[in-house]
């Protein structure tokens, strides 16, 4: 099973939603079987009503990989096999006291299911201030390096602006996160999420995805999309 977490940092409804099924969709469309969880950080546990003779909380890192394992495994689309992919959307910031215990987990699960077997997306906000019109960097810099001090290194930037990333932008981005260029992907503002796979396939995330997964794929055409 290969795992890809979504992450996602500076601001909530920044689109990790929408990043993370167009990567299901175009995984889907090279003929791999792919599932989804999408986590919310909320743990519904009445301490008042539970048993002296429990303890949860020690364990809820190990509770969380094992539920997220088993979920993965579960058929999906109607057929009786398991998928081979399972793109994983962690709902909040990173850096948010909720999503803490989630983090910890996926950061002891990388090692678990071994490189190349999990991968992690960060999806941030370049913001761009209408006095300069200048695309800025420094809220990307400071989440990933958020992520990185809680254990996870970002495979690909996702970068949500409202126009494209200008090239010098996608560079200072790269040299300042410590990622090669082609791992910072530009996500802007556009008409129909439905053109969002489209903006990854042409940007290489399928060819990136197949390397660093170890995964065959072939590309299909987008007509597939
Ligand atoms: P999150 O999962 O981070 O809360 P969502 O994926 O739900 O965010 O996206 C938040 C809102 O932004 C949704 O209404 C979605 O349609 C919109 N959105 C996301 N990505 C884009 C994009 N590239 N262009 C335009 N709208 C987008």
């Amino acid at each position: 099973m290969k795992y890809i977490l979504v992450t996602g940092g500076v601001i909530s409804g920044i689109g990790k939603g929408i990043i993370a099924s167009s990567v299901g969709t175009i995984l889907k469309s090279c003929g791999l079987r792919v599932t989804a969880i999408k986590i919310d950080p909320y743990i519904n546990i009445d301490a008042g009503t539970f048993s002296p003779y429990e303890h949860v909380v020690p364990h809820i890192t190990d509770a969380i990989q094992e539920w997220v394992v088993k979920q993965a495994k579960v058929p999906v689309d109607g057929d009786e096999t398991e998928p081979q992919v399972c793109v994983i959307e962690l709902g909040g910031t990173v850096g948010d006291i909720e999503s803490m215990p989630f983090v910890e987990a996926f950061r002891q699960f990388q090692f678990k299911v071994k490189r190349e077997n999990f991968c992690n997306i960060h999806v941030s906000l370049i913001p761009q201030p209408s006095a300069t019109g200048e695309q800025k960097t420094k809220p990307t810099q400071n989440s990933v390096r958020e992520l990185r001090g809680l254990g996870l290194s970002p495979d690909l930037i996702m970068c949500r602006c409202t126009t494209a990333l200008e090239n010098s932008v996608k560079e200072k981005i790269s040299m300042f996160c410590h990622v090669e260029p082609q791992q910072v992907i530009c996500v802007h503002d556009v008409l129909s999420i439905y053109r969002v796979p489209l903006l990854l396939e042409d940007q290489g995330v399928v060819g990136y995805l197949s390397r660093r997964l170890n995964m065959p794929i072939e590309t299909k055409s987008r007509q597939m999309l």
